[in-house]
């Protein structure tokens, strides 16, 4: 996909499906979210969800969380795997937001990216779902494979796929962007067997076009 007119009848199309695509996670203010998003590495929304109910009934603030016994917290996320390490990630990344940030999650990519347990692609989510700042695409798993499906990046890795995509996305629709298409990759372009027939998208995408399985 290379045409400015074939990237915006896709996202002209992607808004018509997908026009309030948000978040499936659950969440009230942007420590919430943080956390969240911290513990959603190779989980479902649906399990972190399910955990951050308890979690945030326990620790409503980052004071609290940062003060959590370690054991404790383990118990509390461990359906979401990884437990030892995230729970000791969220306890860091609270404590830093407390020591650091006076309790609030910072607005800047730079001071997110520095907290404990948070990466860019956490960066990007927590500013434009929390706080809708446009700084970045969030490129999880789903965004890579069917922004790679679509044509729209070659690139292998979520990092050059971020920065092609941003150079394609209009700077306002970017957390939006992101978000349609997770869901997008999670109900109908699956990782394992895209529904290319029943897909709204399939006259957009160069995979449908190349194997014939959008027809
Ligand atoms: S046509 Fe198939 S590969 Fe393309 S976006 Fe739709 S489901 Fe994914």
């Amino acid at each position: 996909m290379e045409s400015g007119t074939r990237i915006q009848d896709l996202l002209r199309s992607l808004e018509h499906e997908y026009p309030h695509a948000s978040l499936a996670l659950n969440f009230r203010n942007p420590y919430e979210l943080l956390i969240a998003v911290i513990l959603s590495a190779q989980c479902t929304d649906e399990r972190v969800n399910q955990v951050t109910r308890t979690l945030f009934e326990r620790c409503p603030t980052p004071q609290a969380l940062a003060v959590e016994p370690l054991e404790s917290l383990e118990q509390m996320v461990r359906p979401t795997g990884y437990y030892r390490n995230k729970a000791k990630a969220i306890r860091a990344c609270a404590q830093e937001l407390v020591q650091k940030h006076g309790g609030e999650v910072p607005r800047t990519m730079e001071a997110l990216m520095s907290l404990a347990g948070v990466g860019r692609k956490t960066a990007a989510m927590v500013l434009g779902n929390a706080y809708g700042i446009q700084e970045g695409i969030a490129v999880d798993t789903h965004v890579l494979r069917v922004s790679q499906r679509f044509g729209l990046v070659g690139e292998k890795t979520p990092e050059a796929a971020e920065r092609r995509l941003m150079g394609l996305v209009p700077r306002e629709q970017w957390t939006w962007f992101s978000n349609a298409l997770i869901l997008h990759g999670r109900t109908i372009c699956t990782a394992r067997k895209p529904s290319c027939r029943r897909c709204p998208l399939a006259d957009h995408c160069d995979y449908a076009r190349q194997t014939g399985k959008g027809t």
